[in-house]
Protein backbone atom coordinates (compact mmCIF):
# COMPACT_ATOMS: atom_id res chain seq x y z
CA UNK A 1 0.00 0.00 0.00
CA UNK A 2 1.44 3.70 -1.04
CA UNK A 3 2.35 5.80 1.60
CA UNK A 4 0.13 8.58 2.45
CA UNK A 5 1.80 11.09 5.19
CA UNK A 6 0.43 15.18 6.17
CA UNK A 7 1.16 17.95 7.92
CA UNK A 8 -1.71 19.28 9.66
CA UNK A 9 -0.57 22.22 11.55
CA UNK A 10 -2.89 24.65 13.79
CA UNK A 11 -2.82 27.95 12.42
CA UNK A 12 -3.00 29.44 16.34
CA UNK A 13 0.56 30.31 16.12
CA UNK A 14 3.20 30.80 13.48
CA UNK A 15 4.95 28.41 11.96
CA UNK A 16 8.36 27.56 13.98
CA UNK A 17 11.50 25.00 13.74
CA UNK A 18 9.18 22.50 15.64
CA UNK A 19 6.37 22.09 13.36
CA UNK A 20 8.89 22.07 10.58
CA UNK A 21 10.51 19.36 11.78
CA UNK A 22 7.85 17.18 11.91
CA UNK A 23 6.06 18.60 8.31
CA UNK A 24 10.16 17.38 6.97
CA UNK A 25 9.90 13.92 8.54
CA UNK A 26 6.17 13.39 7.09
CA UNK A 27 7.64 14.83 3.74
CA UNK A 28 10.67 12.74 3.78
CA UNK A 29 9.16 9.48 4.71
CA UNK A 30 6.47 10.21 2.04
CA UNK A 31 9.67 10.83 -0.54
CA UNK A 32 11.64 8.06 0.73
CA UNK A 33 8.46 5.51 0.32
CA UNK A 34 7.48 7.02 -3.20
CA UNK A 35 4.50 7.86 -1.12
CA UNK A 36 2.15 11.01 -1.06
CA UNK A 37 2.64 13.86 1.55
CA UNK A 38 -0.72 15.86 2.09
CA UNK A 39 -1.06 19.61 3.69
CA UNK A 40 -4.10 20.03 5.54
CA UNK A 41 -4.43 23.38 7.72
CA UNK A 42 -6.36 22.74 10.99
CA UNK A 43 -8.29 25.93 11.34
CA UNK A 44 -11.24 24.99 13.51
CA UNK A 45 -11.17 26.86 16.24
CA UNK A 46 -11.63 30.10 14.36
CA UNK A 47 -11.11 31.93 17.26
CA UNK A 48 -7.39 31.56 17.65
CA UNK A 49 -6.50 31.01 13.70
CA UNK A 50 -5.06 34.12 12.25
CA UNK A 51 -4.73 34.52 8.50
CA UNK A 52 -1.12 35.55 9.16
CA UNK A 53 -0.69 31.84 10.53
CA UNK A 54 -2.17 30.51 7.40
CA UNK A 55 0.51 32.74 5.58
CA UNK A 56 3.56 31.80 7.52
CA UNK A 57 2.76 28.11 7.16
CA UNK A 58 2.37 28.35 2.89
CA UNK A 59 5.11 30.52 2.97
CA UNK A 60 7.62 28.91 5.00
CA UNK A 61 6.60 25.39 3.59
CA UNK A 62 7.33 26.97 0.17
CA UNK A 63 10.38 28.22 1.26
CA UNK A 64 11.57 24.93 2.34
CA UNK A 65 10.51 23.29 -0.77
CA UNK A 66 8.27 20.52 0.70
CA UNK A 67 5.56 20.69 -1.57
CA UNK A 68 2.50 18.90 -0.67
CA UNK A 69 1.37 16.17 -3.27
CA UNK A 70 -2.06 17.41 -2.31
CA UNK A 71 -3.70 20.28 -0.71
CA UNK A 72 -3.71 22.52 1.70
CA UNK A 73 -6.87 21.54 2.22
CA UNK A 74 -8.64 23.86 4.95
CA UNK A 75 -10.97 21.93 7.79
CA UNK A 76 -13.35 25.13 7.81
CA UNK A 77 -13.96 23.99 4.37
CA UNK A 78 -14.98 20.42 5.06
CA UNK A 79 -17.70 21.17 7.70
CA UNK A 80 -20.41 19.75 5.62
CA UNK A 81 -18.29 16.18 5.35
CA UNK A 82 -17.67 16.47 9.47
CA UNK A 83 -21.96 16.80 10.04
CA UNK A 84 -22.65 14.51 7.16
CA UNK A 85 -20.16 11.54 8.97
CA UNK A 86 -21.57 12.80 12.70
CA UNK A 87 -25.21 12.22 11.31
CA UNK A 88 -24.02 8.75 10.37
CA UNK A 89 -22.97 8.02 13.83
CA UNK A 90 -25.98 8.94 15.58
CA UNK A 91 -27.77 6.78 13.12
CA UNK A 92 -26.09 3.73 14.15
CA UNK A 93 -25.17 4.31 17.36
CA UNK A 94 -21.46 5.09 17.25
CA UNK A 95 -22.86 8.62 19.08
CA UNK A 96 -25.61 9.85 21.08
CA UNK A 97 -26.87 13.30 22.14
CA UNK A 98 -26.22 14.27 25.35
CA UNK A 99 -28.44 16.63 26.95
CA UNK A 100 -25.80 17.49 30.17
CA UNK A 101 -26.27 21.20 31.56
CA UNK A 102 -22.68 22.64 32.31
CA UNK A 103 -23.99 22.59 36.11
CA UNK A 104 -24.41 19.40 36.30
CA UNK A 105 -21.59 18.15 34.34
CA UNK A 106 -19.53 20.51 37.30
CA UNK A 107 -21.48 18.91 39.76
CA UNK A 108 -20.38 15.23 38.31
CA UNK A 109 -17.04 16.35 38.29
CA UNK A 110 -16.98 17.78 42.15
CA UNK A 111 -18.19 14.73 43.05
CA UNK A 112 -16.04 12.27 41.45
CA UNK A 113 -12.85 14.40 42.71
CA UNK A 114 -14.65 14.25 46.05
CA UNK A 115 -14.71 10.54 45.25
CA UNK A 116 -10.98 10.88 44.62
CA UNK A 117 -11.72 9.31 41.11
CA UNK A 118 -10.40 10.80 37.92
CA UNK A 119 -13.32 13.24 36.37
CA UNK A 120 -14.86 12.17 33.59
CA UNK A 121 -18.39 12.04 31.60
CA UNK A 122 -20.26 9.21 33.64
CA UNK A 123 -22.27 8.37 30.38
CA UNK A 124 -25.63 9.87 31.81
CA UNK A 125 -26.68 10.18 28.08
CA UNK A 126 -25.45 7.07 26.50
CA UNK A 127 -29.23 5.64 26.91
CA UNK A 128 -31.09 8.50 27.08
CA UNK A 129 -34.18 7.73 24.43
CA UNK A 130 -35.89 11.80 24.42
CA UNK A 131 -34.82 15.13 23.63
CA UNK A 132 -34.85 17.31 26.57
CA UNK A 133 -36.74 20.63 26.62
CA UNK A 134 -34.90 23.65 26.08
CA UNK A 135 -31.77 21.96 26.02
CA UNK A 136 -29.62 22.32 22.61
CA UNK A 137 -27.44 18.92 22.82
CA UNK A 138 -23.91 17.83 22.22
CA UNK A 139 -22.83 15.01 20.42
CA UNK A 140 -20.76 12.31 21.74
CA UNK A 141 -18.59 9.41 20.76
CA UNK A 142 -19.51 6.05 22.74
CA UNK A 143 -16.42 5.17 23.56
CA UNK A 144 -16.12 1.13 24.36
CA UNK A 145 -16.58 1.22 27.96
CA UNK A 146 -13.90 -1.83 28.01
CA UNK A 147 -10.62 -3.04 26.66
CA UNK A 148 -7.71 -1.64 25.74
CA UNK A 149 -6.30 0.65 23.08
CA UNK A 150 -2.88 -0.11 22.08
CA UNK A 151 -1.13 2.66 20.08
CA UNK A 152 1.96 0.65 18.41
CA UNK A 153 4.40 3.59 18.08
CA UNK A 154 7.40 4.08 15.90
CA UNK A 155 9.01 5.74 17.84
CA UNK A 156 7.56 5.31 21.92
CA UNK A 157 6.99 1.89 21.15
CA UNK A 158 3.98 -0.36 22.24
CA UNK A 159 1.82 2.46 24.42
CA UNK A 160 -1.37 0.52 26.29
CA UNK A 161 -4.50 2.87 27.44
CA UNK A 162 -7.41 1.94 29.15
CA UNK A 163 -10.79 2.24 27.54
CA UNK A 164 -12.27 3.07 31.07
CA UNK A 165 -9.84 5.57 31.15
CA UNK A 166 -11.12 7.63 27.95
CA UNK A 167 -14.63 9.10 28.54
CA UNK A 168 -16.92 9.75 25.56
CA UNK A 169 -15.14 12.51 23.73
CA UNK A 170 -17.50 15.73 22.22
CA UNK A 171 -17.13 15.67 18.78
CA UNK A 172 -19.94 18.27 18.12
CA UNK A 173 -20.60 21.13 19.81
CA UNK A 174 -24.53 22.28 21.09
CA UNK A 175 -24.05 24.91 18.03
CA UNK A 176 -23.15 21.66 15.52
CA UNK A 177 -19.73 22.70 14.87
CA UNK A 178 -17.08 19.37 15.12
CA UNK A 179 -14.46 19.49 17.70
CA UNK A 180 -10.81 18.94 16.87
CA UNK A 181 -10.49 15.30 17.32
CA UNK A 182 -13.07 14.17 15.50
CA UNK A 183 -12.24 16.57 12.39
CA UNK A 184 -8.46 14.99 12.49
CA UNK A 185 -10.25 11.65 12.11
CA UNK A 186 -12.61 12.00 9.75
CA UNK A 187 -9.94 13.75 7.18
CA UNK A 188 -7.06 11.05 8.34
CA UNK A 189 -9.84 8.63 7.52
CA UNK A 190 -11.20 10.84 3.96
CA UNK A 191 -7.27 11.70 2.77
CA UNK A 192 -6.44 7.97 3.04
CA UNK A 193 -3.27 8.43 5.65
CA UNK A 194 -1.47 5.31 6.50
CA UNK A 195 1.06 7.36 8.59
CA UNK A 196 0.58 10.21 11.11
CA UNK A 197 3.94 11.51 11.95
CA UNK A 198 3.35 14.34 14.61
CA UNK A 199 4.51 15.59 17.59
CA UNK A 200 4.23 13.58 20.88
CA UNK A 201 1.80 16.17 22.69
CA UNK A 202 -0.50 14.70 20.46
CA UNK A 203 0.00 10.93 21.75
CA UNK A 204 -2.46 11.35 23.99
CA UNK A 205 -5.44 11.80 21.30
CA UNK A 206 -4.00 8.99 19.51
CA UNK A 207 -6.40 6.04 21.47
CA UNK A 208 -9.17 8.10 21.19
CA UNK A 209 -8.61 8.86 17.38
CA UNK A 210 -8.12 5.13 16.94
CA UNK A 211 -11.47 4.46 18.22
CA UNK A 212 -13.22 6.77 16.35
CA UNK A 213 -11.81 5.42 12.91
CA UNK A 214 -12.69 2.22 14.22
CA UNK A 215 -16.25 2.98 14.95
CA UNK A 216 -16.34 4.21 11.51
CA UNK A 217 -14.84 0.99 9.89
CA UNK A 218 -11.50 2.86 8.85
CA UNK A 219 -7.84 0.74 10.12
CA UNK A 220 -6.24 3.54 12.03
CA UNK A 221 -3.28 4.73 10.38
CA UNK A 222 0.36 3.67 11.74
CA UNK A 223 1.40 6.57 14.32
CA UNK A 224 5.10 7.97 15.25
CA UNK A 225 4.96 10.30 18.08
CA UNK A 226 7.96 12.77 17.28
CA UNK A 227 9.93 14.17 20.68
CA UNK A 228 9.56 17.91 21.02
CA UNK A 229 12.63 20.12 20.77
CA UNK A 230 13.64 21.47 24.02
CA UNK A 231 15.78 25.29 24.37
CA UNK A 232 19.38 24.64 24.89
CA UNK A 233 18.55 25.08 28.24
CA UNK A 234 16.55 22.41 28.10
CA UNK A 235 13.37 24.08 29.07
CA UNK A 236 10.10 24.35 26.41
CA UNK A 237 10.99 25.80 23.10
CA UNK A 238 10.72 29.84 23.22
CA UNK A 239 11.16 32.76 21.59
CA UNK A 240 14.07 33.36 23.02
CA UNK A 241 15.72 30.06 21.75
CA UNK A 242 14.56 30.36 18.13
CA UNK A 243 10.48 29.24 18.42
CA UNK A 244 10.16 32.53 15.47
CA UNK A 245 8.34 32.03 12.80
CA UNK A 246 10.21 30.04 10.68
CA UNK A 247 10.47 33.10 7.91
CA UNK A 248 12.81 34.79 10.25
CA UNK A 249 15.24 32.16 8.86
CA UNK A 250 15.10 32.98 5.45
CA UNK A 251 15.27 36.90 6.75
CA UNK A 252 18.54 36.35 8.80
CA UNK A 253 20.11 34.26 5.93
CA UNK A 254 19.59 30.88 6.37
CA UNK A 255 19.96 27.97 3.59
CA UNK A 256 16.42 25.92 3.54
CA UNK A 257 18.02 22.86 2.95
CA UNK A 258 20.63 23.68 5.64
CA UNK A 259 18.09 24.03 8.25
CA UNK A 260 16.45 21.23 7.39
CA UNK A 261 19.60 18.93 7.67
CA UNK A 262 20.18 20.37 10.79
CA UNK A 263 16.62 19.82 11.85
CA UNK A 264 16.85 15.93 10.58
CA UNK A 265 19.25 15.70 13.03
CA UNK A 266 17.58 16.04 16.00
CA UNK A 267 16.63 13.04 16.94
CA UNK A 268 17.70 11.11 13.98
CA UNK A 269 20.81 10.09 12.69
CA UNK A 270 22.90 7.99 9.90
CA UNK A 271 25.85 6.58 11.06
CA UNK A 272 28.11 9.55 11.91
CA UNK A 273 27.15 11.82 9.24
CA UNK A 274 26.56 15.61 10.30
CA UNK A 275 25.89 17.40 6.20
CA UNK A 276 23.23 15.70 4.41
CA UNK A 277 22.14 17.23 0.87
CA UNK A 278 18.15 16.71 0.29
CA UNK A 279 18.81 13.82 -1.82
CA UNK A 280 20.89 12.33 0.76
CA UNK A 281 18.30 12.88 3.42
CA UNK A 282 15.69 11.47 1.33
CA UNK A 283 17.72 8.01 0.60
CA UNK A 284 18.48 7.82 4.15
CA UNK A 285 15.58 8.50 6.45
CA UNK A 286 13.55 6.51 7.78
CA UNK A 287 10.88 7.19 10.57
CA UNK A 288 11.39 3.66 12.31
CA UNK A 289 15.02 5.30 13.53
CA UNK A 290 14.18 8.24 15.22
CA UNK A 291 14.44 8.24 18.77
CA UNK A 292 11.71 8.75 21.42
CA UNK A 293 14.58 11.51 23.92
CA UNK A 294 13.70 15.10 23.23
CA UNK A 295 16.36 16.97 21.62
CA UNK A 296 17.63 20.55 22.41
CA UNK A 297 18.13 23.23 19.85
CA UNK A 298 21.45 24.60 19.07
CA UNK A 299 21.69 27.90 17.40
CA UNK A 300 25.81 27.34 17.02
CA UNK A 301 25.30 24.31 15.14
CA UNK A 302 22.36 25.46 12.94
CA UNK A 303 24.83 28.34 12.22
CA UNK A 304 27.83 25.88 11.51
CA UNK A 305 25.61 23.84 9.06
CA UNK A 306 24.87 27.08 7.46
CA UNK A 307 27.95 28.48 6.30
CA UNK A 308 28.88 24.26 5.38
CA UNK A 309 25.90 24.22 3.15
CA UNK A 310 27.22 27.69 1.82
CA UNK A 311 30.59 25.96 0.81
CA UNK A 312 29.17 23.25 -0.90
CA UNK A 313 26.46 24.65 -2.61
CA UNK A 314 26.75 25.50 -6.36
CA UNK A 315 27.60 29.28 -6.34
CA UNK A 316 24.58 29.46 -8.96
CA UNK A 317 22.23 27.75 -6.79
CA UNK A 318 23.04 30.96 -3.60
CA UNK A 319 22.65 33.48 -6.02
CA UNK A 320 18.59 33.69 -5.54
CA UNK A 321 19.21 33.93 -1.71
CA UNK A 322 21.99 36.78 -2.05
CA UNK A 323 19.88 38.50 -4.27
CA UNK A 324 16.99 39.27 -1.74
CA UNK A 325 19.25 39.56 0.89
CA UNK A 326 21.02 42.57 -1.19
CA UNK A 327 17.43 43.48 -2.21
CA UNK A 328 16.70 43.70 1.43
CA UNK A 329 19.21 46.13 1.87
CA UNK A 330 18.21 48.25 -1.04
CA UNK A 331 20.94 47.16 -3.44
CA UNK A 332 19.19 44.72 -6.18
CA UNK A 333 21.19 42.65 -8.72
CA UNK A 334 20.77 40.55 -11.50
CA UNK A 335 23.98 40.48 -12.72
CA UNK A 336 24.55 36.66 -12.38
CA UNK A 337 28.52 36.72 -13.30
CA UNK A 338 28.91 39.03 -10.16
CA UNK A 339 26.47 37.59 -8.33
CA UNK A 340 28.30 34.17 -8.84
CA UNK A 341 31.62 35.77 -8.30
CA UNK A 342 30.83 37.46 -4.82
CA UNK A 343 29.66 33.98 -3.05
CA UNK A 344 31.95 31.92 -4.40
CA UNK A 345 34.81 34.66 -2.98
CA UNK A 346 33.37 35.61 0.34
CA UNK A 347 31.38 32.42 1.07
CA UNK A 348 34.25 31.69 3.31
CA UNK A 349 34.05 34.63 5.70
CA UNK A 350 30.14 34.20 5.99
CA UNK A 351 28.23 32.15 7.96
CA UNK A 352 24.83 33.43 7.14
CA UNK A 353 23.65 34.86 3.32
CA UNK A 354 22.91 38.34 5.17
CA UNK A 355 26.21 38.59 6.39
CA UNK A 356 27.58 37.78 3.31
CA UNK A 357 24.93 40.67 1.35
CA UNK A 358 26.30 42.68 4.28
CA UNK A 359 29.92 42.11 3.64
CA UNK A 360 29.37 42.60 -0.37
CA UNK A 361 27.52 45.91 -0.60
CA UNK A 362 30.75 47.85 -2.03
CA UNK A 363 30.44 45.54 -4.98
CA UNK A 364 27.18 46.24 -5.69
CA UNK A 365 27.44 50.19 -4.66
CA UNK A 366 28.27 53.12 -7.38
CA UNK A 367 30.72 54.09 -4.99
CA UNK A 368 31.80 53.88 -1.35
CA UNK A 369 31.55 55.56 1.88
CA UNK A 370 35.54 55.30 3.40
CA UNK A 371 35.42 53.94 6.90
CA UNK A 372 37.28 56.77 8.57
CA UNK A 373 39.60 54.11 10.57
CA UNK A 374 40.50 52.35 8.02
CA UNK A 375 41.69 55.89 5.99
CA UNK A 376 43.54 56.82 9.19
CA UNK A 377 45.36 53.49 9.41
CA UNK A 378 45.55 52.76 5.56
CA UNK A 379 45.35 56.03 3.57
CA UNK A 380 48.32 57.90 5.01
CA UNK A 381 50.28 60.73 3.36
CA UNK A 382 53.06 57.85 2.59
CA UNK A 383 50.17 55.62 1.12
CA UNK A 384 48.95 58.16 -0.84
CA UNK A 385 51.77 57.67 -4.00
CA UNK A 386 51.61 54.07 -3.40
CA UNK A 387 48.05 54.11 -4.19
CA UNK A 388 48.80 56.72 -7.37
CA UNK A 389 51.05 53.76 -8.63
CA UNK A 390 48.51 51.10 -8.10
CA UNK A 391 46.42 53.26 -10.11
CA UNK A 392 48.53 53.91 -13.18
CA UNK A 393 49.54 50.28 -13.28
CA UNK A 394 46.14 48.96 -13.19
CA UNK A 395 44.56 51.28 -15.98
CA UNK A 396 47.66 50.10 -18.20
CA UNK A 397 46.71 46.71 -17.87
CA UNK A 398 46.05 45.20 -21.18
CA UNK A 399 43.61 43.31 -19.65
CA UNK A 400 41.71 43.21 -16.75
CA UNK A 401 41.81 39.83 -14.34
CA UNK A 402 42.52 38.31 -10.99
CA UNK A 403 45.65 37.23 -12.67
CA UNK A 404 46.65 40.06 -14.17
CA UNK A 405 45.75 42.65 -11.20
CA UNK A 406 47.96 40.07 -8.77
CA UNK A 407 51.03 39.66 -11.23
CA UNK A 408 50.93 44.32 -11.01
CA UNK A 409 50.51 44.25 -7.76
CA UNK A 410 53.13 41.94 -7.01
CA UNK A 411 55.41 43.26 -9.56
CA UNK A 412 54.93 47.32 -7.62
CA UNK A 413 55.48 45.82 -4.43
CA UNK A 414 59.15 44.31 -5.33
CA UNK A 415 59.43 47.43 -7.52
CA UNK A 416 59.05 49.33 -3.89
CA UNK A 417 61.14 46.83 -1.67
CA UNK A 418 58.15 46.46 0.19
CA UNK A 419 55.36 43.66 1.23
CA UNK A 420 52.42 43.14 -0.97
CA UNK A 421 50.24 44.56 2.10
CA UNK A 422 51.52 48.26 2.04
CA UNK A 423 50.19 47.97 -1.74
CA UNK A 424 46.71 46.11 -1.29
CA UNK A 425 45.85 47.69 1.83
CA UNK A 426 45.58 51.10 0.68
CA UNK A 427 43.78 49.65 -2.46
CA UNK A 428 41.30 48.02 -0.58
CA UNK A 429 40.37 50.71 1.79
CA UNK A 430 40.04 52.70 -1.48
CA UNK A 431 37.74 50.05 -3.07
CA UNK A 432 36.09 48.28 -0.10
CA UNK A 433 35.87 51.33 1.73
CA UNK A 434 37.38 49.34 4.69
CA UNK A 435 40.17 46.98 5.07
CA UNK A 436 37.89 43.91 4.97
CA UNK A 437 37.26 42.21 1.43
CA UNK A 438 38.06 39.30 -0.29
CA UNK A 439 41.92 38.74 -1.92
CA UNK A 440 42.48 41.48 -3.33
CA UNK A 441 42.99 40.58 -7.04
CA UNK A 442 39.71 38.91 -6.62
CA UNK A 443 37.98 41.42 -5.32
CA UNK A 444 39.26 44.04 -8.14
CA UNK A 445 38.46 41.56 -11.14
CA UNK A 446 34.84 41.22 -9.27
CA UNK A 447 34.26 45.47 -9.52
CA UNK A 448 35.60 45.61 -12.75
CA UNK A 449 38.36 48.50 -14.17
CA UNK A 450 36.07 51.63 -14.00
CA UNK A 451 34.85 51.15 -10.94
CA UNK A 452 38.26 50.55 -9.39
CA UNK A 453 39.79 53.37 -10.53
CA UNK A 454 36.83 55.46 -9.96
CA UNK A 455 37.24 54.60 -6.62
CA UNK A 456 40.85 54.75 -6.04
CA UNK A 457 40.50 58.87 -7.98
CA UNK A 458 38.32 59.59 -5.02
CA UNK A 459 40.50 57.81 -2.59
CA UNK A 460 43.31 59.67 -3.82
CA UNK A 461 41.21 63.00 -3.10
CA UNK A 462 40.91 62.73 0.71
CA UNK A 463 43.67 64.84 2.28
CA UNK A 464 45.89 62.75 4.41
CA UNK A 465 44.80 62.33 8.17
N1 LIG B 1 -3.14 20.46 14.36
C1 LIG B 1 -2.26 19.83 15.29
C2 LIG B 1 -1.16 20.79 15.71
O1 LIG B 1 -0.90 21.75 15.04
C3 LIG B 1 -1.63 18.58 14.73
C4 LIG B 1 -2.59 17.48 14.68
C5 LIG B 1 -2.09 16.22 14.09
O2 LIG B 1 -0.99 16.20 13.47
O3 LIG B 1 -2.81 15.25 14.18
O4 LIG B 1 -0.55 20.57 16.73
Amino acid sequence: MAVVTRFAPSPTGMLHVGGVRTALFSWLYARRMGGKFILRIEDTDRERSTDEAVRVILEGMAWLSLEPDEGPYYQTQRFDRYKEVIRGMLDDGTAYHCYCTKQELDEMREQQTARKEKPRYSGVCRDRTTPREGVQPVVRFRNPSDGAVVVEDLVHGPVTFQNVELDDLIIARSDGTPTYNFCVVVDDMDMGVTHVIRGDDHLNNTPRQMNMLLALGAKPPVYAHVPMILGPDGAKLSKRHGAVSVLQYEEEGYLPDALLNYLVRLGWSHGDQEIFSRDEMVAAFDIHDVNKAASAFNPEKLLWLNQQHMMRAQPAALVPHLQSQLARLGLPSDNQELLEGVIVSQRERAKTMKEMAQNSRFFFTETVELDPKAVAKHLTAAALPVLQKVRERLAALAEWSAVAVHTALNDLATELQTGLGKVAQPVRVAVAGSAISPPIDATLALLGRERTLARIDAALKQSPP
